[in-house]
């Protein structure tokens, strides 16, 4: 892993539209990234980040509801189990900036992961982690909030959509990439 690449990446990104490979182990490089994310959430002002939103394909996601460092909690190689009834709510994401999705959840959500000590753990979400596990988690299986919109959002969205594409394009060019 490069970490001077460490920075947030945007839709369409190919690393935020592909399925992120398990953490194998947990090494010093592996603590530097969850540091970087740390950094980069705090920096946009989210609430949650995944490895992808900073171009790394691994399955390692952050969260702090309230969007403190101090309440930040990591999860690796995340397990959820979701119940109850769906709902809809109004998310955005650092990585599609300008498009706002009404978006189905679940009520209920079980968490298992592996913590930066190596440790297993599992625990019932609560509050707005609910939502943000759902969101996070579908990081790292490549989905992305215009993935669950329906037809109407979509449309209202395509023009923020193709303003990103062609950013995208763009930066790509300017790198020589
Ligand atoms: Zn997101």
């Amino acid at each position: 892993m490069d970490a001077d690449k460490w920075q947030i990446t945007r839709f369409p990104a190919p690393v935020l539209q592909e399925p992120a490979r398990p953490v194998e182990e947990i090494t010093e490089e592996i603590r530097r990234l969850v540091e970087r994310m740390v950094d980069v959430m705090i920096e946009y002002k989210g609430v949650g980040l995944a490895a992808p939103q900073i171009g790394v394909n691994l399955r390692v996601f952050i969260v702090s509801v309230d969007g403190a460092r101090e309440n930040v909690n990591v999860y690796i190689n995340p397990e959820i189990k979701v119940s109850g009834e769906l709902e809809a709510h109004e998310e955005g994401c650092l990585s599609i900036p300008g498009v706002y999705a009404n978006v189905k959840r679940y009520k209920k959500c079980t968490i298992t992961a592996t913590d930066l000590d190596g440790q297993r753990f599992s625990r019932e979400a609560r509050g707005l982690e609910v939502r943000a596990f759902q969101h996070e988690y579908d990081h790292l299986e490549g989905t992305l909030i215009k993935d669950r919109m329906g037809q109407v959002q979509l449309i209202s969205a395509r023009k923020q959509l193709r303003h990103l594409r062609e950013k995208y394009e763009e930066n790509r060019q300017a790198s020589g990439a």
